[in-house]
């Protein structure tokens, strides 16, 4: 008898942790993406065209996270790992322009994986993740479309203004934001952006 309630009390709560990011089937992973490519075309955009391209990435894998938690998230493996529930109901605060940065960033860790293999600092690693996505957002500001970097910008100086010292995310933008990589991009947002 008390092991049959352990063994209910066990599922309910292994059921519960599992529930709270339910991994989702590629074929319908993917699925979701096209069905909401008319919310985020920019996104859905260069979400095919870095599948196609990017050497460095070797799959993605999709879950739902209905609590929310973060948009995406980047393996050593080489997979990026999307949130459909950023897709499907989407948070305020989030829409296409930050959803490719969002993107770029992943990707810009798949790039620090690769050329840093045995060094896992990771205010570093988010560090140069930030910086990727601007590089690869200001070339979408040459290609005549501003709004995906002038977003990572914004959220970017927001972000570093929090106190949450324990996130690297946020110890890294602290380092950044006053020096002169961000710099550059902000004047060339004031000269080229209107
Ligand atoms: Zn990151």
């Amino acid at each position: 008898m008390k092991t049959a309630i352990k063994l209910v009390l066990f599922f309910i709560f292994y059921t519960n942790a599992s529930f709270s990011q339910l991994i989702i089937d590629k074929k319908e992973g993917f699925a979701i993406m096209r069905k909401s490519s008319y919310k985020f075309p920019k996104f859905f955009r260069e979400f095919q065209y870095i599948n196609k391209t990017e050497s460095r990435i070797k799959g993605f894998n999709f879950f739902r996270d209905n609590n929310a938690g973060s948009p995406a998230k980047a393996s050593k493996d080489g997979i990026i790992h999307l949130n459909v529930s950023f897709f499907e109901n989407t948070p305020v605060d989030y829409e296409d322009n930050r959803l490719v940065v969002v993107l770029y960033h992943e990707l810009g860790h798949l790039y620090y994986f690769t050329n840093n293999t045995n060094d896992n600092n990771r205010e570093d690693n988010e560090k140069f993740a930030f910086e990727f996505s601007l590089k690869r957002t200001k070339n979408l500001a040459l290609f005549g479309d501003c709004q995906p970097l002038k977003t990572g910008l914004k959220y970017m100086q927001q972000r570093s203004l929090s106190n949450d010292l324990q996130d690297q995310h946020v110890r890294a933008l602290k380092r950044m934001m006053n020096g002169p990589i961000v710099k550059s991009y902000l004047s060339f947002v004031e000269q080229n952006c209107h």
